[in-house]
């Protein structure tokens, strides 16, 4: 069956030879898997483990789900699949942003890399194929360095790079995107390091995510949207951020302190939203389509940033 929700298309590429060829995968993997995670971990199975997560053979397989991209509220997330190399284990990493959306208006459901590249590389992604990119110029720069300088080549497209902790194989490095949004867990920096794949430049797209009813979808996304804008929670979570847990956290004794050892920490009102809102001049921003905008952009010393955010916060302060 032709389920609606999905464009039926993975990109395959193999950054040995510099080939890459789109692949409709069988309706029974959205069937049984759905998408995002269930979906990549079901291929990362297929493919088979390889033994070494820093192997050619070791995939990175970014996935979407079937609403992400579409109107409905925070349905921004994608996701990438792979044998970690820091627990040595199958894993899924997610991020937020406007990444995984992009893929979708390339009607794509995702990417599948296998290989390695001879030289450091970028990928820049096309409907039906990947143009392969020579990277040694951005080689050694940051996330935000190389982000700026392949938008400005690829005007409109959406990135998600590597920095120097990926290229040197650090098991806990993240991909970065959107300068602010990571894929940070399991080292899926070191994965796309070891494959000397600098970046992902995703181009804009028109193609809009295929829906079964326009207007029983349109009609359940207006409600989701209206129980959301009036739920009360939204409202806080857009002034305080992923932050407000720290005093929850800390009023209900599970805040991590002194390396979990403690659930409560004596100078946890340092680390509060309202401490951030203090010291960061801080201004809510949204990964795409979502009206709950529980990002934060802030601005310290000179520096513009996003965040902190909970875990952040909790685990590099109170912890
Ligand atoms: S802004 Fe916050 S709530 Fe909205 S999609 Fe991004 S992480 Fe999720």
């Amino acid at each position: 069956m032709n389920y609606a929700g999905y464009f039926h298309r993975l990109l395959l590429v193999d950054l040995a030879s510099g080939t890459s060829k789109v692949w409709t995968p069988p309706a029974e993997l959205w069937e049984r898997f759905l998408g995002g995670k269930g979906a990549g971990l079901k291929i990362l199975y297929d493919l088979g483990l390889p033994g070494d997560p820093f192997s050619p053979e070791n995939p990175l397989i970014f996935m979407t789900g079937p609403v992400t991209g579409s109107p409905i509220p925070t349905s921004a997330r994608s996701c990438v699949v792979f044998l970690s190399p820091l627990t040595n284990s199958a894993v899924d990493s997610h991020a937020g942003g406007h990444f995984g959306p992009a893929l979708r208006r390339l009607g794509l459901d995702g990417l599948i890399i296998l290989g390695r590249a001879e030289k450091p590389v970028y990928l820049e992604i096309r409907p039906d194929r990947a143009l392969v990119h020579p990277a040694e110029a951005l080689w050694g720069q940051g996330i935000f360095a190389t982000e700026r300088a392949l938008k400005e080549r690829h005007p409109g497209a959406e990135v998600a790079s590597i920095g120097p902790a990926g290229e040197r194989r650090v098991r806990f490095a993240c991909i970065g995107t959107g300068l602010w949004r990571q894929f940070g867990r399991g080292g899926a920096g070191a994965v796309m390091g070891a494959k000397n794949l600098k970046a992902l430049v995703v181009p804009p797209g028109n193609e809009k995510v295929p829906i079964a009813d326009e207007q029983s979808f349109h009609a359940l996304n207006r409600k989701l949207v209206e129980d959301l804008l009036a739920h009360p929670m939204r409202k806080k979570r857009e002034e305080l951020g992923t932050t407000m847990w720290i005093r929850l956290a800390q009023e209900a004794g599970f805040l991590p302190t002194r390396n979990f050892r403690e659930c409560r920490f004596e100078g946890f009102e340092g680390i509060t939203s309202q401490a951030m809102q203090r010291e960061l001049s801080w201004e809510p921003r949204g990964c795409f389509n979502c009206p709950i905008r529980c990002g934060k952009r802030a601005r310290f010393d000179g520096l513009e940033l996003e965040g902190p955010e909970y875990e952040t916060t909790a685990f590099l302060g109170a912890n």
